[in-house]
């Protein structure tokens, strides 16, 4: 579902992404594992097509990003580490407009936005302005944004940042829930995280790739890569 090859992002001086390679099978649930400054939301944004790479190439769903790039989007659902923008929108709202923006046809928006918002467990709020929205809820919002084109992978960065342990608990298990029948890499800075979604991890460090596997093999290295044994 997504094939990384040799993927480089430099921010002038700064090399933030350095020559990662990585694939993620349909159906997989990964987690993107790294303490902060690792260079895991500038990979996201690459591969959500928001950022262009410096060197390296990346396709999702068998889509270039460079050379396929509206194939390549059009396959994937990205939440961003910030929630949405727009506080004075009310959930139903702006997901419509959202779904305008992804180019959900005029006849079947209606109900794709009803069902990422049941999806993402915010239909009891559809009426409500995000701004008067907890954290918490907010973050569910950008999950509806990420379902309501209906794709078969779901990018997430960060989705439990900030939350409080309920909240924590209850994207974790809507996460889960989400990866039945889509793919999902998830960026964290948390094994506990890694271990209670995922299927295995790609722990990367200062911009670079250094173990892959499930949890029980990245445990079992010999020598575990520091970052694994600090980011608990
Ligand atoms: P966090 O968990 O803190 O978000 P991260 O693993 O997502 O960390 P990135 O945000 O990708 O890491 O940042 C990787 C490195 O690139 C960091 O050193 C960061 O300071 C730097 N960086 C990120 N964005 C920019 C930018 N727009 N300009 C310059 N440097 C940047």
């Amino acid at each position: 579902m997504i094939e990384v090859e040799h993927l480089s992002k430099r921010y002038g001086t700064h090399l933030a992404v350095d020559d990662i390679s990585f694939k993620v099978d349909r159906g997989e649930i990964v987690g993107f594992l790294g303490p902060n400054g690792a260079g895991k939301s500038t990979t996201l944004r690459i591969l959500a097509g928001f950022l262009g790479a410096t060197s390296g190439r990346v396709s999702v769903a068998g889509h270039d990003l460079v050379d396929d790039p509206l194939k390549a989007r059009a396959a994937l659902g990205y939440m961003p580490e910030t929630s949405p923008l727009y506080p004075e929108m009310r959930v139903s709202e702006y997901l419509t407009f959202r779904a305008e923006l992804k180019l959900v046809p005029r006849a079947a928006r209606r109900s794709a936005v009803e069902r990422a918002m049941r999806d993402a467990g915010v239909e009891h709020v559809a009426s409500t302005p995000i701004g008067h929205l907890s954290k918490g809820y907010r973050q569910r919002v950008g999950l509806a944004d990420a379902l309501v084109s209906d794709p078969p992978l779901l990018i997430l960065d960060e989705p439990t940042a900030g939350l409080d342990p309920n909240q924590i608990r209850e994207v974790r298990a809507l996460i889960r829930r989400l990866g039945d029948d889509r793919t999902v890499l998830l960026s964290t800075h948390i094994l506990s995280e890694v271990e209670a979604t995922c299927s295995r991890a790609i722990v990367i460090s200062r911009g670079r790739l250094v173990a892959e596997g499930t949890i029980d093999e990245i445990r079992a290295m010999r020598r575990p890569p520091a970052v694994c044994l600090a980011v608990r």
